[in-house]
């Protein structure tokens, strides 16, 4: 089976494996795993953040990041597409009491104008104060698309000017660094959160970073126990990320040619009414109807294909580590080949 349904269904490849087994651990709640704080200092420094918190999931660190900087009653202001509206279980009103305000363009980015029609901090009582904005770097609705750099500063005039926080969900940031040539250290200077995942496409089993302030992450390590995240010998999982950080980040620009090509074998599909392929891992799909989508995944997966659906117009493809440019070749016969006919 060729698997492009996501970039976390990767397995550890024997290196990294081997990286795992061998790593010194302690009990990371008490602070005494020293892969865990390893890793979290490499990231911290390559990001320009003065500290960094390990944790399971992306969701967590997003929902941690929102609960350190809101309270309840208060705003935040993201994409209506964006992943902590859509895909955290409500945590946004669920764990932290906040609403939200939504707005953007269909390509899942905001623009600085857009943000600042947004902002409400009038004193007016009947408000619920604006307190965070939250962007998505590369965005996963929006088929992977990125945010131009002066963009990102324009956004963080904005939340500077109204006393906002300004985070980032970068599940997939990494990929948006390849795929723009923007610099690591650049966002730490304009972000006051940042989460980036090590389970996409740097291909771990397991983890996400929060990076920013001291103070800030001080405070998040005692949500992220709250949530139950404190975990005892993350070593294991954190060698896997230090692994990842010397090993795949250099192949990301493959993922990237995978994906164009992709995009390209779809285009001419009389199935297929649209392609979007913003320059990362993601393709998003789009056909007439769900029984299309339906229809199409069914046939596919009978040839040996998986892909996903994202909406019932939408399907979604995502390259990473472990489909070869040769398994992509393969996939592109098996999708030119399949007859979505009457
Ligand atoms: C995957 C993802 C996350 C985090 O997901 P987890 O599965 O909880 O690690 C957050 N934001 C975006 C945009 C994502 O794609």
């Amino acid at each position: 089976m060729i698997d492009l349904r996501s970039d976390t269904v990767t397995k550890p490849t024997p290196g990294m494996l081997r990286a795992m087994t061998g790593a010194s651990v302690g009990d990371d709640v008490l602070g005494e795993d020293p892969t865990v704080r390893e890793l979290e200092a490499r990231m911290a420094s390559l990001f320009s953040m003065d500290a960094a918190l390990f944790c399971p999931s992306g969701t967590m660190t997003n929902q941690i990041a929102i609960n350190v900087h809101t309270r309840p009653g208060e705003t935040l202001i993201c994409h209506p597409l964006a992943h902590i509206y859509l895909y955290e279980g409500g945590g946004i009103m669920a764990n932290s009491g906040v609403s939200v305000r939504l707005t953007g363009t269909p390509d899942g980015l905001m623009s600085p104008r857009q943000v600042a029609e947004a902002i409400d901090t009038s004193q007016d009582v009947h408000n619920a104060p604006t307190r965070l904005v939250s962007v998505e770097n590369t965005c996963n609705r929006g088929g992977g698309s990125c945010y131009p750099w002066d963009v990102l500063e324009a956004i963080g005039q904005q939340a500077r000017e109204h006393k906002l926080a300004y985070h980032l969900d970068g599940a997939r940031l990494f990929n948006a660094l390849a795929a723009t040539g923007q610099q690591a250290s650049q966002y730490g200077q304009v972000f006051d959160s940042i989460s980036i995942c090590l389970s996409k496409s740097l291909g771990c089993p397991v983890g996400s970073l929060l990076l920013g302030e001291e103070a800030f992450i001080g405070e998040a390590r005692r949500v992220r126990k709250r949530l139950g995240g404190g975990w005892r010998q993350a070593g294991y999982l954190a060698a896997a990320g230090i692994y990842a950080l010397d090993h795949h980040l250099e192949r990301l620009p493959e993922d990237h040619r995978k994906a164009q090509r992709l995009a390209t074998a779809l285009q001419s599909l009389p199935w297929v009414e649209d392609v979007t392929w913003a320059s990362t891992n993601i393709v998003l799909v789009h056909v007439e109807d769900l029984a299309t989508a339906d229809r199409a995944i069914d046939l596919l997966t009978k040839e040996g294909l998986l892909i996903g659906k994202m909406d019932r117009k939408t399907l979604r493809m995502v390259t990473h580590l472990d489909v070869s440019p040769e398994d992509i070749e393969k996939a592109c016969t098996i999708i030119e080949k399949v007859d979505l006919g009457p």
